[in-house]
């Protein structure tokens, strides 16, 4: 295993650099004073540059030529075989992607999030469209380095959710909204729940101090973690020893700061959960956007905002908050934190309606990278599709088509999906465990989640990035990815919730 030896000291290399540049990226967006940005922003690019560079030397290709031979007798699932599968996939999608488009790319991102980050408070698309013109020109460059695919999306959405394209997306997505467009219309058509009993003044303290609580005792080890503020709450990694959450928080809404601190928490334990042997290598990760998510909107929503979990934490809750709490109901506060409503904000919406806010950009990034959409009218289309989607006009492109940073700080195409997948594969994961495990739901109304952490460890975590998605699903449920435990699940939380009738869950779309 002389190769393998090598290719592993290399990997060890890169692997520092992409961390090195994670950690300047976390002081960016959390202790970086303003005047920091210009050379952050160079000094993140060069060690970008130099990992990449590192990565697709020909030396490197030579040693995975070896290693795979050396590992040929090797069962698909050693860890060594493993290893070699996920790095060759690595390097044969980054030696691709010339150098040159590589720094074009970086230097371009960082114009156009700098020019995003003044546009959006100012409501001026128009500041960034010649920006998102060029962003569109590199996608589809970046794209097309990988030639013989069925559509132009399809490499970017597979850097993400690897085995998937825009076909099979597609096809799942118009699935789920000839389901879930029924159910929304249904709650719709109810009278609007009263979510005011959150949407009262909590000091930050006793906000973060409540999440901490939370999180402990969902088993993020604080010993290699930590939380920070930050605007956009984001979970970030520089070894399995060293797994950091930021959390926004918002004083006027008592769990606000919470939920995203439940959510960023599931990406730790995922990433915490990754078994030591394979510190410093490609596996020590998760292993598609699709599957993290999956372990964020798990850990958020599926446990996070289940009645069980608030027969046990809605006590502490009071307590922490007397004043804003101390005579609303458990009833009332559980129906606050789920209450539904078609609404602009994608981050700010609930399980129900959230998933339409992807399917959105799916579409018209798609049609962007095919050429049948232009920058130029983006903002426009985007508020008359979501006027057609949602039932409400778009006030402004703020809170329309500038309101996401992804399109601004990255390619078009290929991350959005990756939210709703997961959304999908939480509840598939979720009654997995269930089955394996019929205690779950009365351990979490106790406020224990050992065995549920656990099962997804040993199950899900523990692998990294081993396993492609369709694998792991596949491993850990019996099957492919599949809707019909997410429908259940929806319909059966918000059916009791919003009084809705059986009738109700198949009524056919009126277009
Ligand atoms: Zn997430």
């Amino acid at each position: 295993m002389k190769a393998l030896k090598e290719l592993q000291s290399r990997l060890l290399e890169i692997d520092d650099l992409n961390h090195a540049a994670a950690l300047l990226r976390w002081d960016q967006t959390t202790y970086m004073p303003p005047g920091g940005a210009e050379a952050r922003g160079r000094q993140t690019a060069t060690l970008s540059r130099l990992a990449h560079e590192k990565f697709t030397d020909a030396a490197v290709g030579h040693l995975l030529d070896q290693a795979q031979k050396e590992t040929a007798s090797l069962p698909y699932d050693s860890d060594e075989a493993a290893l070699v599968r996920v790095a060759r996939r690595g390097f044969d999608e980054a030696a691709r992607i010339p150098n040159s488009l590589v720094s074009e790319f970086n230097e371009h991102q960082a114009r156009i999030y700098q020019a995003w980050t003044v546009a959006r408070p100012a409501n001026d698309f128009a500041a960034v469209q010649p920006l998102l013109e060029k962003t569109l020109e590199l996608s589809r460059r970046m794209a097309a380095c990988f030639p013989g695919h069925e559509h132009v999306a399809d490499p970017l959405i597979g850097f993400s959710d690897y085995g998937m394209k825009a076909s099979s997306v597609r096809a799942l997505f118009a699935d789920l909204r000839a389901r879930l467009v029924p159910i929304v219309r249904a709650v719709a058509s109810r009278p609007v729940t009263d979510d005011s009993c959150i949407r009262q003044h909590a000091p930050e303290a006793d906000q973060l101090a409540f999440g901490l609580k939370v999180i402990e005792r969902y088993g993020y080890d604080m010993n290699r973690g930590r939380q920070d503020k930050t605007h956009h709450p984001f979970m970030t990694k520089f070894s399995l020893g060293d797994v950091r959450i930021t959390t926004r928080v918002r004083e006027d809404e008592i769990t606000d700061a919470l939920f995203s601190t439940l959510h960023e928490c599931g990406h730790a334990l995922y990433e915490q959960g990754i078994s030591p042997s394979f510190e410093g290598t490609p596996l020590a990760t998760g292993t598609s956007s699709g599957v993290h998510e999956s372990q964020s909107r798990l850990w958020e929503n599926i446990v996070g905002r289940s009645r069980g979990f608030w027969e046990h934490f809605y006590p502490l809750l009071q307590a922490q908050f007397p004043q804003q709490l101390k005579n609303v109901p458990l009833d009332t506060y559980h129906r606050a934190i789920n209450k539904v409503e078609r609404s602009l904000i994608r981050v700010d919406a609930d399980e129900l309606t959230y998933n339409l806010h992807v399917m959105l950009r799916f579409d018209l990034e798609l049609e962007m990278l095919e050429g049948k959409l232009a920058v130029k009218d983006l903002a426009r289309t985007w508020r008359e599709r979501f006027e057609a989607d949602f039932g409400i006009p778009v006030p402004d492109d703020r809170r329309g088509v500038l309101q996401d940073v992804h399109w601004y700080a990255g390619p078009i195409g290929g991350v959005f999906q990756g939210y709703t997948l997961g959304n999908i594969l939480s509840a598939q994961f979720f009654a997995a465990a269930s089955k394996a495990h019929p205690a779950i739901p009365d351990q979490i109304r106790a406020g224990e989640f050992g065995v549920l952490r656990e099962y997804l460890r040993s199950n899900i975590y523990q692998h990294g990035a081993k396993f492609t998605a369709a694998e792991l699903v596949e491993r850990v449920t019996g099957g492919p990815l599949t809707l019909e435990p997410y429908m259940d699940y929806l319909w059966n939380k918000f059916a009791p919730l919003y009084g809705l009738r059986e009738e109700e869950r198949t009524a056919v779309e009126a277009h």
